[in-house]
């Protein structure tokens, strides 16, 4: 009898906790990058892009033969210095326009590059402009330095059309953003960059890998593990399927051999964005960009500081690779 219980208690102690490992284990990460030959990589790139898109609710967007026309209008400009703000509204689809901030140097120069600038969580397009902040200005610094930059709000929590996803929409006005500097005769189309902190480096991670048009990424205070921003963390990042398909390493090798860099400070705090974790996804980047003999052209910046820009860094990457 009491040998029975124990065989009970051992069944039924071990057995649900064995199928939820089992299960957790067969489902996540179906598309995790396997390393193999340059070709392998490319297609593994163009499924898997293929695949978030549609999890993206955003088949019929990038599909769409006939984009809407950007439509822009300036509601206002500042001068500065070295350069002019605009602030203007365009089209992101047939029936919805966005808020953007453009700065256009003072030069005779044309074939300038420009880079999309993007804020985090509680912020606005504004807010990486602002020198007293976790950004540093560094948009206002780029600016100073004869690259275009360009801003939109991507911070809300509400979906704004039907059949639409949060991260569907925030990623669709970063490519509009795109599409505009691509309409602008003084952009050099091939050089063209993005840069975010935060929800602002998810972005910059998600803009570089589904948008081939970006050409150097910096992407600060984000790059970690799924298991980690499922702890104290804004769920926005969170949609259906992705876990199933993917984790962060799997999404940043999109952007191989395109140039990244990623940055996380030493005093992020432990249910942060933690160097330990960066370095360690950063690893399993760095194999697709082996398979494309291109291992130099991304890097990790661990800096000193917290969960802010590491200014000098970013500014030294785009000069070399922009
Ligand atoms: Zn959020």
């Amino acid at each position: 009898m009491k040998n029975t219980i124990i065989l009970f208690i051992i069944i039924f102690g071990l057995f649900p906790g064995t199928i939820k490992i089992a299960a957790q284990d067969v489902n996540l990460r179906q598309k995790e990058y396997a390393s193999g030959s340059k070709n392998d990589a490319l297609k593994w790139q163009i499924e898997l892009r293929g695949q978030l898109f549609s999890l993206f609710k955003m088949d019929d967007l990038i599909t769409d033969q006939e984009k809407p026309v950007i439509g822009p209008s300036v509601l206002k400009t500042k001068d500065r210095t070295n350069y002019v703000i605009k602030e203007l509204e365009i089209n992101s689809t047939s029936t919805r326009r966005i808020k953007i901030i453009i700065t256009i140097p003072k030069t005779k120069k044309g074939n300038l590059p420009a880079v999309v600038c993007i804020a985090g969580h509680g912020d606005n397009r504004y807010s990486v402009y602002e020198k007293e902040s976790i950004y540093h200005g560094f948009a206002r610094e780029l600016a100073k330095k004869e690259i275009i930059t360009i801003s939109a709000d991507v911070g809300q929590h509400n979906v704004y059309e039907p059949n639409r996803i949060l991260m569907g929409e925030r990623l669709w006005d970063l490519m509009r953003c795109v599409d505009y500097l691509r309409s602008l005769p003084i952009v050099d189309k091939s050089r063209i960059g993005c840069a975010g902190l935060s929800l602002g480096g998810e972005m910059a991670m998600w803009l570089g890998s589904m948008d081939e048009r970006i050409k150097v990424t910096v992407s600060a205070g984000f790059l970690t593990y799924m298991d980690q921003m499922e702890q104290n963390h804004c769920m926005c990042w969170k949609f259906d399927g992705l876990r199933e398909l993917v984790d962060y390493p799997d999404i940043y090798s999109l952007i191989a051999p395109r140039f990244l860099q990623c940055q996380n400070g030493l005093k992020e705090p432990p249910t942060g964005f933690t160097p330990k974790l960066a370095e360690e996804a950063l690893k399993e980047i760095k194999s697709i960009y082996m398979d494309y003999k291109k291992e130099d052209n991304v890097e990790i910046v661990i800096h000193e500081g917290g969960h802010e820009i590491a200014l000098q860094e970013l500014l030294d990457f785009f000069k070399e690779h922009l």
